[in-house]
């Protein structure tokens, strides 16, 4: 469980550039995902040792117009409901606005943390116009200049300060499931079958936060823990359709989670929305099954239709195409128990480790038939590769020139790990380093 910080405030005061500021800071340290286009708002921040994930809510505002007032309460309450610490960014060009006290005075009821963050202070004189800021009646304030950098590092402390404790996690060797997709895909109808048909064993625990409830249940003699059955039962007070608000409703539960089932709407195909959920599974590198759901509402299936939709999932999840694709239906139950069965062995072979024999039995003939092509007439000489001792699997090759292999080599890599070992529905991380 890392933490979720989230980004409000209006429009122009620097929110996206301090989210860059502190997203481009970790790029530096931890390689991103290949192939996942980085997401404009959201992202992972490593400070002294902690990680968290922060969310820009505002870069979900589209420009103009008085539906700021409405939008900017939106985010707030949202913020509040999903995230551990907020983010309250001012201007201090502009000084306090009136939504600057409007927010300011939702932040003062909620019982959320929060920092003030008083952004554009590029130099001494500002930091003196910065004290009418105490007049917002939120106390202390963090001054930074989001363009040069300075005051942030201060910041990244004190909001690693305010994070939650890591408490562990009950039962933390049992395989932790996530039903996610948008809103109406039927998640809720899916979760019930599973849980209905436990009603004798299962039981509901208390999650690493206040209202994130799992449940542990049990299924041909294996236990599972679904993440954050509470956020399937409760209604909520903002507009479930606008589609920031879903995905920000995932982060929470796919961070918790070994495993997501992604649930798409047979009926609608793939949507943006539902890349925008696949790309933070990818981000959180969690095991994933996609659940393509309402099959009995498809008229005229023949073994076409299946091989359609599943390129049609594969075009829009490029590069990521080797998952387990299973099509059901949660009114007739049609394949839902499958779901499980294929959760589970993804949720096996992400923790199976592979012998660092065998991964050089395999991989250096690999390697050999097709090396790294040369750079600026340098050889690349690729030694050998073994499985590092993490948590999802990482694998890393030993080199020359490891700062002189491309994305389109790591690619063949990983497409061969792929071709040689039991990986469907895992992601892989791999690495070059010098030797
Ligand atoms: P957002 O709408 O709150 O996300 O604001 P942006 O991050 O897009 O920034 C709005 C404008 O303010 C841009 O032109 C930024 O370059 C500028 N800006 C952001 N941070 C700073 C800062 O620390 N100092 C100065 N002088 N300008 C900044
Ligand atoms: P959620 O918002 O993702 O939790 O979706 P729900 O489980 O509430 O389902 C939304 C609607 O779709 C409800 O009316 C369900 O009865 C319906 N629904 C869910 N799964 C299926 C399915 O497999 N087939 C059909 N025909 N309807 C479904």
């Amino acid at each position: 469980m890392s933490g979720i910080v989230a980004v409000v405030g209006r429009p122009n005061v620097g929110k996206s550039t301090l989210f860059n500021r502190f997203t481009e800071s970790r790029k530096a340290i931890v390689n991103d995902v290949a192939g996942v286009t980085r997401d404009r708002n959201y992202g992972k921040v490593e400070w002294n040792g902690r990680e968290f994930s922060i969310i820009d809510t505002g870069g979900y505002v589209d420009g103009s117009d008085d539906i700021f007032e409405d939008e900017i309460r939106r985010q707030v309450h949202l913020a509040i409901e999903e995230s551990d610490v907020i983010l309250f960014v001012v201007n201090v060009e502009d000084g306090i606005t009136e939504l600057d006290n409007g927010v300011a005075e939702l932040l003062r009821k909620s019982n959320k943390e929060f920092v003030l963050v008083v952004n554009k202070v590029d130099n001494n004189k500002r930091s003196l116009d910065a004290t009418e800021f105490y007049s917002l009646g939120l106390g202390e304030y963090y001054c930074i200049s989001s363009i040069n950098g300075s005051g942030t590092g201060d910041l990244l402390d004190e909001v690693v300060n305010k994070l939650p404790e890591e408490i562990p996690v009950e039962d933390e060797d049992l395989p932790k499931l996530a039903f996610v997709g948008r809103p109406n895909v039927g998640k809720s109808s899916t979760v019930n079958i599973l849980l209905d048909e436990n009603r004798n064993i299962v039981t509901d625990m208390a999650g690493t936060t206040r209202d994130s409830i799992s449940t542990r249940f049990s299924k041909f003699g294996h236990d599972f823990i679904m993440v954050d059955t509470a956020g399937l039962r409760k209604k909520r007070n903002v507009n479930e359709d606008v589609e920031f608000y879903s995905t920000l409703r995932s982060v929470r539960t796919i961070e918790n989670s070994d495993v997501c089932i992604l649930i798409i709407d047979a009926t609608r195909g793939v949507e943006a929305q539902d890349v925008s959920i696949f790309n933070l599974i990818q981000r959180n590198r969690k095991g994933l099954v996609v659940m393509v759901n309402k099959w009995d509402l498809i008229e005229n299936k023949d073994t076409n239709t299946i091989n359609e939709f599943k390129e049609r999932i594969h075009r829009r999840f490029a590069p990521f195409v080797d998952i387990p694709i299973i099509f059901t239906s949660a009114v007739t139950k049609q394949r839902i128990i499958k779901v499980l069965e294929e959760a589970m062995i993804v949720y096996e072979r992400r923790t199976t480790r592979i012998a660092t024999s065998k991964i050089n039995d395999v991989m250096l003939p690999v390697i050999e038939a097709y090396p790294p092509p040369a750079y600026k007439g340098k050889y690349i000489k690729i030694k050998y590769g073994m499985q590092l001792p993490t948590h999802a699997p990482t694998f890393a090759f030993y080199c020359n020139l490891p700062q002189y292999i491309k994305d389109p080599y790591k690619r063949y890599i990983e497409n061969k790990f792929r071709e040689n070992f039991e990986l469907t529905g895992v992601p892989i991380q791999i690495f070059f380093r010098k030797k």
